[in-house]
């Protein structure tokens, strides 16, 4: 290793929400890239391999390079006078960044929302409404025997949830590991999870509540009528089966993902599922986890819900947090035409928001902290260049389990971390306020 060469031991990948935090990194301090991500997979390496230090301006006001300090007065000033101002995003980012956007949000009497409205949105109405019996990931590596995931695609979308948590390590009551525990893949169509499972079921698109209401019945012991399978694509000897065998399992977790909370029936889906799993718990232990998505959306969740006692969508214009998904998501906001100043934190709505929702936030003056160039930060009146969470800037991010991790730095970036930034425009704002 050169004199320029350094290795930084069980850092975290923040990519997905499995935060895998076994990553050996080879940085090049020089070259200020890293090099080697031993242990991570093809998208973490891809991660690592997109989070070079480029030579960016810290900030840009109008397209303009301009100081921090011009971009935060300026961003302050858009704010302040903001009748409306909305706060977006926060998953990609630390939970010290997340609390100083709530609390913005607080002070400007402004609308806070995470990536959660658009992902597991329903999941977080679906706990608040039947309840969530839940464990951690270590638990499920030591103790699972069934694993049953429904409408989601880890093979693709988290490579290391199957082999370093739920299907293939060994445990303490499945020193075996893969041989101990069934798993059962439930989607719309066959993806490359598929040959994972020992059982893959195939559900007709749009009636999973159907199939999850079924499953219900007949762990309840009640009669299912065979044209179930008409309805659903599934046969009802095949949901017998799998009624047996969760009712005669150790250990189950059942983990879902968006394609149970974002296709028809949402919350209900969602709600459906946790009801499921509390049905089980009168046979055997059965636990549920939502897969989420984004490296820190579950801190995201836990610091909305700490300051405000709701985990997305929150509106504090009448001095309190009221929430109402629908009403003050930022997708459904911004269709209305309702926002007039947009602060966007670690998320880019300009590439997958609607587009009368994307065509309100050009009207609009917005602001934009990110580390890389964003289709978002391309219409912004004030975009930031911020330091990367878990490669350059050091805080706490919560993995899907809601186990809180300390992220370990690689190496220095010329550029504030977003807390920086936030605490920044924070105080200028209330400086503002005070001289008017
Ligand atoms: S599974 Fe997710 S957190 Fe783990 S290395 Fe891959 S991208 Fe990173």
């Amino acid at each position: 290793m050169s004199d320029n060469t350094i290795l930084v031991k069980n850092s975290t990948c923040t990519f997905c929400g499995c935060l895998c935090d076994d990553m050996d990194l080879t940085v090049d301090l020089e070259q200020k890239r890293i090099t080697k991500a031993k242990n991570a997979c093809i998208l973490g390496r891809a991660w690592y391999a997109n989070h070079a230090i480029e030579d960016r301006p810290a900030a840009l006001i109008d397209g303009v390079e301009a100081s921090v300090e011009q971009a935060v007065e300026e961003a302050a000033r858009i704010l302040v006078d903001a009748r409306f101002p909305i706060i977006y995003g926060l998953s990609d980012t630390t939970c010290e960044a997340q609390k100083q956007a709530v609390a913005l949000a607080d002070y400007l009497k402004a609308n806070v929302d995470t990536t959660t409205s658009v992902c597991h949105g329903p999941s977080g109405v679906a706990f608040q409404g039947v309840g969530e019996s839940t464990a951690t990931l270590g638990e499920v590596k030591n103790r699972a025997d069934l694993v049953i995931y429904w409408g989601g695609n880890p093979a693709e979308s988290h490579p290391r949830h199957f082999t370093r948590y739920s299907v293939t390590p060994k445990g303490m009551f499945v020193p075996e590991g893969r041989k101990d525990r069934t798993v059962v893949l439930v989607d719309v169509r066959t993806t490359k999870s598929a040959p994972v499972a020992d059982i893959f079921i195939k559900v007709k698109p749009g009636t999973d509540f159907e199939v999850l209401w079924a499953l219900r019945a007949l762990v309840k012991g009640r009669r299912v009528d065979p044209s179930i399978e008409g309805r659903t694509g599934v046969p009802l000897s095949t949901m017998t089966d799998l009624v047996e065998r969760m009712k005669n399992c150790r250990y189950g977790v059942f983990f879902f993902g968006m394609g149970l909370t974002m296709t028809r029936g949402r919350h209900f889906n969602a709600g459906a599922v946790l009801a499921l799993v509390t049905d089980l718990n009168h046979h055997t232990h059965f636990v549920t986890l939502p897969v989420r998505g984004h490296g820190n959306v579950t801190g995201a969740d836990n610091v909305v819900s700490w300051q405000t006692g709701f985990p997305f969508g929150v509106n504090f214009s009448r001095g309190y947090p009221r929430f109402n998904p629908g009403e003050f998501t930022t997708v459904d906001l911004l269709a209305r035409g309702e926002a007039d100043a947009a602060l966007i934190l670690a998320s880019d709505p300009a590439s997958n928001f609607p587009r009368k929702a994307v065509e309100h936030l050009r009207r609009i003056p917005v602001i934009v902290l990110d580390p890389k160039p964003t289709n978002t930060s391309e219409l912004a009146r004030v975009a930031f260049t911020t330091a990367t969470y878990g490669i350059n800037a050091p805080g706490t991010v919560y993995r899907m389990d809601n186990v809180p991790i300390t992220l370990r730095t690689a190496f220095p970036s010329p550029h504030p971390s977003d807390e920086a930034v936030l605490t920044a425009i924070n105080a200028k704002v209330r400086q503002l306020v005070k001289k008017n």
